[in-house]
């Protein structure tokens, strides 16, 4: 879909693992994915001491083997001081404990999803929770679904690098210096607990991770951890504090895709599509649904086993928030699935 309302000031997208300056002092580079979302945008800037990296890249041969080359090239000038990370996901955390052992650099992340991280790769030598499979079962997963989703469990450590046992807290609402520059930490959530992102209000520029991209709508998922969270009022949320935050003509630099301009509009739309997956879903909710009947209400593609995951975390996450708002109600049949269906309202 062409969205009249974003430019992109920046039209190509430097070559991957080759780091092309930006603005005085900010490298984007572009790192390979293994997954039909094929690369990740890193940011590197520079400060007085070092360099600052932001994002690192997933644990992969073919991520480690760029970044030979590039800290090799980078390095000849001054080292990398430190490592920031935006969120917990394999694709923005994976190298980092490789990245700051080598560098001997401390890593800035936010509380929450530092410690999502360290959990999340604990969990590598267990089996499935049986909490999780309950949580899958009760969304109207076939066993052999459930079974595939047992062979998967703890895949996070495949694609992260052991993180560092210390980090430096980022907060909202602080200052960082980065190029020479300061910048405000926004927190966002929604698609990660306590997800940093970056506002310099000198260079009108804000690093967004994946709490702002221009076309592709970030995963807001419930997971099994906490099987009643509501993490799309959260984004909800978030969506209308950077409204308030960012400037109309901010450029913003997302982990994916290109550097564009129309952070406000964008912010409109994000929200108005998930009004619209609301809407869909508690219309579809007449007669009592399962998650997995509420597929086709909310996604256009075909829900196949790479994806099973998100598709219910973010199918609960619709349902939960229309649960919260007392529009749905959610009963448990003798099997221990979960049906959805409109509030009945008692005739007056
Ligand atoms: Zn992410």
């Amino acid at each position: 879909m062409s969205r009249q309302y974003l430019t992109f000031p920046i039209d190509t997208p430097p070559p991957e693992g080759q780091p092309q300056e930006i603005f005085p002092g900010i490298y984007w580079l572009r790192m390979p994915l293994p997954f039909s979302l094929n690369h990740i945008n890193l940011w590197i800037l520079e400060d007085e001491d070092g360099w600052t990296l932001i994002d690192t890249g997933i644990g992969s041969v073919a991520c480690m083997d760029i970044w030979q080359q590039v800290m090799q090239e980078f390095t000849q000038k001054k080292p990398f001081h430190r490592v920031i990370v935006t969120h917990f996901h394999p694709d923005h955390v994976g190298l980092a404990g490789w990245l700051c052992q080598v560098w001997q650099v401390p890593l800035y992340m936010s509380r929450t999803d530092y410690i999502m991280g360290r959990i999340l790769a604990a969990d590598q030598s267990c089996e499935a929770p049986v909490t999780a499979t309950e949580f899958y079962a009760a969304a109207g997963l076939s066993p052999a679904q459930l079974d595939h989703f047992k062979a998967k469990y703890g895949g996070y450590s495949k694609l992260v690098k052991p993180l560092p046992e210390q980090y430096q807290r980022l907060q909202d609402g602080h200052i960082i210096e980065m190029a020479g520059h300061n910048w405000q930490i926004i927190v966002g959530t929604g698609h990660a607990p306590e997800h940093i992102t970056f506002f310099c209000a000198d260079l009108n520029l804000y690093i967004s991770g994946d709490q702002l991209l221009p076309s592709i709508s970030s995963n807001v998922s419930v997971w099994p951890t906490e099987p009643n969270g509501n993490p799309l009022q959260d984004w909800l949320d978030s969506c209308e504090k950077l409204h308030h935050l960012l400037p109309r003509d901010v450029l913003v630099l997302p982990a994916h895709e290109r550097p564009f301009q129309g952070a406000h509009p964008r912010l409109l739309e994000l929200q108005d599509d998930h009004q619209q997956g609301l809407s869909k879903l508690l219309e579809a909710c007449q007669k009592p649904k399962r998650v997995v009947d509420l597929f086709g209400s909310l996604f256009k593609r075909k829900v196949d086993n790479a994806v099973l995951t998100f598709a219910v975390g973010e199918t609960i996450a619709h349902l939960n928030l229309l649960l919260t708002k007392g529009k749905l109600q959610r009963t448990t049949d003798a099997h221990g699935v979960h049906w959805y269906q409109q509030t009945q309202v008692p005739p007056p």
